[in-house]
Formats: C-alpha cells, sequence, structure tokens
C-alpha cells in the first residue's frame, strides 16, 4: 500500500498570498461582523454572521488545502464531533465508537444520542475490526487513541465498514493532516480538534470536520448554522495564525519525541512506554503503513500516582497540564480523568523545546525519583 503523502505546506503558506491585489494586507484580516451590508434582494453573498465570516472562511480554506476536501471549522474539536454525529445518525441508527478513545466523544454518546434513540456500542480501539461492522450505520474510530496510544488499521476498516454500508468517521486528532490522511485511507469524514498541534499555543479552542461526502457536508453546514455553534472571527484568526507555523513545530516535535522515546525505554524507572515510532511497540509496523509521522504523544507507567506527579511537577520543562500539541510540553497522569490506565501513566505532549535541553530535564526528574 502507498502511504498517503502530506499536502505542500510551503504552498499552503502562499494560498492567500497568491491571490492578493496591490496593497491588500498579506497577513489575514480579522472581519468581526455580524451585519454584511445587503441592499434589495439577497443575492446569496454574506448575509449574516452565523452563516459568514471571511476569517473563518479563510481558515476553512488552508484546512481544507491540508485535507485536499471541503472542510468546516467549529468553535472546538467537541462542536465538530458533535456535528459529525448530529449530521449522521437518526433515531434508530447504530453506531460504534473506540472504549479507550478521547472520553468526552463517550460521554456525548451516552448523555445524548443514546435518550435521541441512538444505540451505542463501544470497542477498543487494538481490536476495533474483530467482530466486523455488520449492522452499524456510523462506525466512530481514532487512531493513534487518546491516551492509550493503540492504532487501528484504517484501511482495514474503512473497507469493512463500507462494505457493511456504513460510514466511517475519523479522528485524526493525535496527527494532523501532516501526520496522517484518513481520508486517502478510505474514511467518509474527518474530524479534529485544532486546539492542540494546528492552534499550537495554547491559546485558543478550534475544531474541524473535512469530507468529500457532499451530503454529510451539508447537513453539518446546517448543523452549525442552525444550531449555531460558529467559530469566533478572532479565534478562526488565531487558529489560521497557528496552522501557518503547524509545519515546523509538527517537525520538531515529532523528531523530538523519536529521541525521547528511546531514552524513556532505557530508563529504568519507565515500566512501560507506548510511542508507535519505538520497533518494539506492539503498533509499529502498522504505523509505518498508514502514518507519515510517528507523533508527538509518549505515554509512558510509572510505579505510582505520586510517582507520577513527581515526575511531571519537577521537571521545570514540563508543563502539568491536561490537552496536549502546544509548543510547551505537557504532562498529565490520565487516570485523574477517569481513563482506564494505570495510576502511574502519563500521557507526554512533546514541545518544541530543543530535544537535549528537553531530555536533560526529563532525566534529571526521573532520576530525582530514584533517590
Ligand atoms: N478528540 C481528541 C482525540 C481529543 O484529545 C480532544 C481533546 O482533548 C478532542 C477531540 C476535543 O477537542 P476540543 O477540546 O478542542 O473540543
Amino acid at each position: 500500500m502507498d502511504k498517503p503523502t502530506a499536502p505542500k505546506p510551503g504552498a499552503m503558506l502562499h494560498l492567500r498570498g497568491n491571490t492578493l491585489s496591490e496593497g491588500d494586507p498579506v497577513a489575514l484580516p480579522l472581519t468581526h461582523s455580524s451585519m454584511y451590508h445587503v441592499p434589495g434582494d439577497w443575492n446569496g453573498g454574506p448575509s449574516y454572521g452565523r452563516a459568514d465570516n471571511a476569517t473563518w472562511e479563510h481558515l476553512e480554506h488552508v484546512l481544507g488545502y491540508l485535507e485536499d476536501a471541503p472542510v468546516l471549522a467549529f468553535p472546538s474539536g467537541m462542536a465538530a464531533i458533535t456535528a459529525s454525529l448530529f449530521a449522521t445518525v437518526k433515531a434508530g441508527s447504530r453506531i460504534l465508537i473506540p472504549s479507550d478513545g478521547y472520553y468526552v466523544t463517550r460521554r456525548l454518546s451516552e448523555r445524548f444520542l443514546q435518550n435521541l434513540g441512538v444505540a451505542v456500542e463501544q470497542r477498543p480501539t487494538d481490536s476495533f475490526a474483530e467482530g466486523g461492522f455488520e449492522g452499524f450505520d456510523v462506525v466512530f474510530a481514532e487512531s493513534p487513541s487518546n491516551p492509550g496510544l493503540d492504532l487501528c488499521d484504517l484501511r482495514a476498516v474503512s473497507d469493512a465498514v463500507h462494505a457493511a454500508g456504513g460510514l466511517l468517521i475519523v479522528d485524526n486528532t493525535t496527527m494532523t493532516p501532516l501526520g496522517q490522511r484518513p481520508l486517502e485511507l478510505g474514511a467518509d469524514v474527518v474530524v479534529a480538534s485544532d486546539t492542540k498541534a494546528p492552534g499550537g499555543h495554547s491559546d485558543v479552542l478550534m475544531g474541524h470536520l473535512a469530507t468529500r461526502n457532499e451530503d454529510v457536508l451539508q447537513a453539518a453546514r446546517d448543523w452549525r448554522m442552525i444550531g449555531g455553534g460558529i467559530p469566533g472571527p478572532q479565534e478562526a484568526w488565531l487558529a489560521h495564525r497557528g496552522l501557518e507555523t503547524l509545519e515546523v513545530r509538527f517537525d520538531r516535535m515529532c523528531n523530538t519525541a523519536e529521541v525521547l522515546a528511546q531514552r524513556l525505554a532505557a530508563h529504568p524507572l519507565v515500566q512501560k512506554i507506548r510511542f508507535p515510532g519505538l520497533a518494539s511497540d506492539p503498533s509499529h509496523e502498522l504505523a509505518k503503513q498508514q502514518m507519515a509521522r510517528f507523533g508527538f504523544l509518549i505515554s509512558i507507567t510509572l510505579d505510582s500516582a505520586g510517582q507520577a506527579d513527581a515526575f511531571i511537577n519537577n521537571c521545570p520543562l514540563i508543563r502539568a497540564a491536561t490537552s496536549f500539541g502546544g509548543v510547551h510540553t505537557s504532562a498529565e497522569r490520565r487516570a485523574r480523568w477517569g481513563d482506564a490506565v494505570a495510576p502511574g501513566f502519563v500521557r507526554i505532549s512533546v514541545g518544541t523545546e530543543p530535544a537535549e535541553e528537553l531530555w536533560s530535564a526529563m532525566a534529571a526528574s526521573l532520576d530525582a525519583l530514584q533517590t
């Protein structure tokens, strides 16, 4: 199988620039307007701020270039995930979601979809295709899963879901379109939180949905316009600004993660490590096939919650925080949110700090646990 290749991030930087007229600003203008000038009959142009905004439309244009598909921007990753499900399920639908993916997707399904007559089933990501997909209208996958970093074979899942007559949605948050291309692997819809690496500076929430399926696109657009969950122009502007440096940051973060994972794996206090880039990782062969990079998330298991907290809190180059994908390396003990992981399980999001400086700080914090 040919691994889908990433788009050209250099051309992405000039998408707008190549359309400019003399005197136009090179940086993206920020349009704050709820009203548009519409004299006489409406001719289909921008009319009202819940339906149209030039700043978020340009963000969609850039994300659409990266996804190579039409994109809708949403005010958070969860807003995009919610739109993807409300655009595709109805009362009586049967859906499959990961039992070990981002926990709020499970909460959305259990708290709301089930009440509307949608049957929700769950399966672990590493055995997602086992049992087949017969009878599922919508299958929602997340690979690598957050926080366990298990993978499922997206091409095989997509073929099997389609053979069973279903539709596949993939949450690609952990990889970004530069690291993995689910639409090229057969997915019908990609959703992602751009709050993570695309925004990249931990200062904005944003999300998007990408699909070449016209019906899903229209339904998701209507969901956003009618429901009113639209991105704010300022946030869209910040997310766009983040995207402009995504390639540089993502490259550095993935490179550093590869170095750190090797060293963490060799540390005597690290009982278990998951990183798809390690040759010893159960997902390594699949990762090599379907991912352009191995990502910037590493999970390690230390002996106890106390050890995990001490490792995080005593390292001056790790921010103790939830979320991931920012320029600052961050980490957290995921059991604190109820994820089914060991008490000493730590998800590390590798930032853009130079690798050796970061490793020195991490190693010192780990070594201090032994004394
Ligand atoms: N999907 C995954 C895999 C996530 O990790 C997250 C957030 O952590 C989300 C979706 C939701 O994104 P947001 O917080 O932007 O709503």
